[in-house]
């Protein structure tokens, strides 16, 4: 993955959450380069993304050495492993990555993310659940 184009992402984290946003930006077309620190995980995703490695994202040179500073776009699926989380994003920032979107499962999390460099913080859990909510509340108008 010497020179990925510039709509390639890299995606580090591919438990349930990053998976998913890998497989469909692979769908949708874009070259995707997916790290995992779990063996099985890679073995499992590699034949549906572009490149698969098994690597520890914390390290900013492992990252260097993949490729990951020619990535314009990076997402990072970790969350319960907060520290390997924010250790990432960090490492990203100081390859100097633009667009640095990052996965957040507190508001605490969230803020330590955009202080690290994420561009971008998302809280799947959370905003899946107000949608819920909204979805409920509006069928509730069909038991009138
Ligand atoms: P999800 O809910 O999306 O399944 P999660 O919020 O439980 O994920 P984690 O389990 O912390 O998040 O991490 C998701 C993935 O990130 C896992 O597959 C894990 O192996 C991977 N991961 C965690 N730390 C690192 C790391 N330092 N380097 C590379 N991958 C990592």
């Amino acid at each position: 993955f010497t020179s990925p184009g510039n709509n390639a992402v890299l995606v580090i984290g591919l438990g349930r959450f990053g998976s998913s946003v890998a497989l469909s930006l692979a769908r949708l077309g874009h070259e995707v380069l997916g790290i995992d620190r779990n063996a099985d995980l890679v073995h499992e995703w590699a034949e549906r993304l572009t490149h698969v490695v098994e690597a520890d994202a914390t390290n900013t040179d492992t990252l260097r050495r993949l490729g990951a500073a020619d990535f314009d776009h990076a997402v990072v699926g970790i969350g319960s492993d907060v520290e390997a989380s924010v250790l990432t994003v960090l490492a990203l920032s100081e390859l100097n990555i633009p667009d640095i979107w990052a996965k957040a499962i507190s508001d605490k999390h969230g803020r330590i993310l955009e202080r690290t460099g994420a561009h971008h913080v998302v809280y799947p859990e959370a905003t899946m659940g107000e949608r819920v909510a909204h979805l409920v509340t509006g069928k509730m108008i069909d038991f009138i």
